[in-house]
């Protein structure tokens, strides 16, 4: 399959700090590609050199099949839009005015798509609102139009959900499916949201401390996903004592909650842990969440 990205044994460091080791991925062309990593595993990092915000320490990578170190580098850039950390809008400017001067710094002759732009992201409403009253979740996706001027066939959002409500979380996902299905453009984005990205992504990179650990396809995901039973309980250590003693295979969430991959006898493990002086508050059923994948990839907690 064609891939619209390659790294190879991409390094970036700063001073002692190894921010990306030897990291090689490949995102397909069509892909919804998701980066997942705690905090400091590298992701902003990586996309900055992507972005070429950055140079890499060491490695390569190709866009489109050009190598970064290429003078057409610059022209296959143009098939790249991004938004990485806040995206640079103009707050007294309305979301159309917004979008007229982007098209203006990247020198398009053409203003027509404009509206139909805002219409992809659902603010054709916004008229002349400045975006110093838009949601949160209306910048972000003004920022996602920003990045759309131009025509990119490739997205590259970092953290696009970060900080969005449930119904801006909803709105945000449904673009970006639209875009990928409707428009054809490869997506690569990074989420802490494990469980918002599982609705997403068609292909996970699992890092860790600047290393690319694992590439997997979501179908690939979902077949490794063991069925399990999810626990919350007042103490974790605990848990883990009384399941250890069980014999039980489980993975630890959180301070308050694991994953069991068995069907535990639900009795004679809650009086278990109630002797051992642990309270469960919930128990149920399900496939192996990604995060609680991702974690039994790197070991530790997920959360950063
Ligand atoms: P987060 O989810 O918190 O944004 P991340 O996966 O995006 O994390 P990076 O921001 O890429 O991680 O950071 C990777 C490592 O590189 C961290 O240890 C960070 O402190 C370090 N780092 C990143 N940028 C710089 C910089 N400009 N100078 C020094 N160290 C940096």
């Amino acid at each position: 399959m064609e891939s619209v990205l390659t790294t190879r044994g991409l390094s970036k460091t700063y001073g002692s700090c190894h921010a990306l080791r030897n990291l090689s991925m490949e995102v397909p062309k069509g892909a919804i590609y998701g980066l997942v990593g705690r905090n400091g595993a590298g992701k902003t990092t990586l996309i900055r050199l992507l972005c070429g915000l950055q140079t890499p320490t060491a490695g390569s990578y190709t866009l489109y099949g050009v190598d970064h170190t290429d003078k057409a580098i610059h022209t296959v850039r143009q098939r790249m839009g991004a938004v990485v950390e806040s995206p640079a809008i103009y707050q007294d400017l309305s979301a159309i005015n917004n979008l007229k001067m982007q098209a203006q710094v990247l020198g398009l002759p053409s203003q027509e798509d404009l509206p139909h732009l805002l219409g992809l992201v659902g603010l054709e409403d916004t008229g002349k609102k400045k975006v110093r009253h838009f949601s949160l979740g209306m910048r972000q996706r003004l920022g996602i139009a920003m990045a759309l001027v131009g025509s990119p066939d490739f997205l590259v959002l970092d953290e696009p959900v970060n900080g969005l409500d449930p119904q801006g979380i909803v709105e945000m996902r449904e673009l970006l499916l639209r875009l990928n299905r409707e428009k054809q453009i490869t997506i690569l984005l990074s989420s802490h949201i494990l469980d918002e990205l599982a609705r997403l992504a068609t292909h996970y990179g699992f890092m860790d401390r600047g290393r690319m650990v694992q590439q997997i396809t979501a179908s690939q995901v979902e077949a490794a996903c063991r069925k399990c039973t999810h626990v919350e309980v007042s103490d974790v250590a605990i848990l883990a004592r009384v399941l250890d003693g069980m014999g039980l295979d489980y993975t630890i969430l959180s301070s308050h909650s694991a994953d069991i991959y068995a069907h535990p006898h639900v009795t004679e493990l809650v009086q278990a842990l109630a002797d051992a002086g642990c309270q469960v508050s919930s128990m149920h059923q399900h496939d192996e969440s990604l995060e609680s994948y991702y974690m039994s990839l790197v070991g530790g907690d997920a959360r950063g």
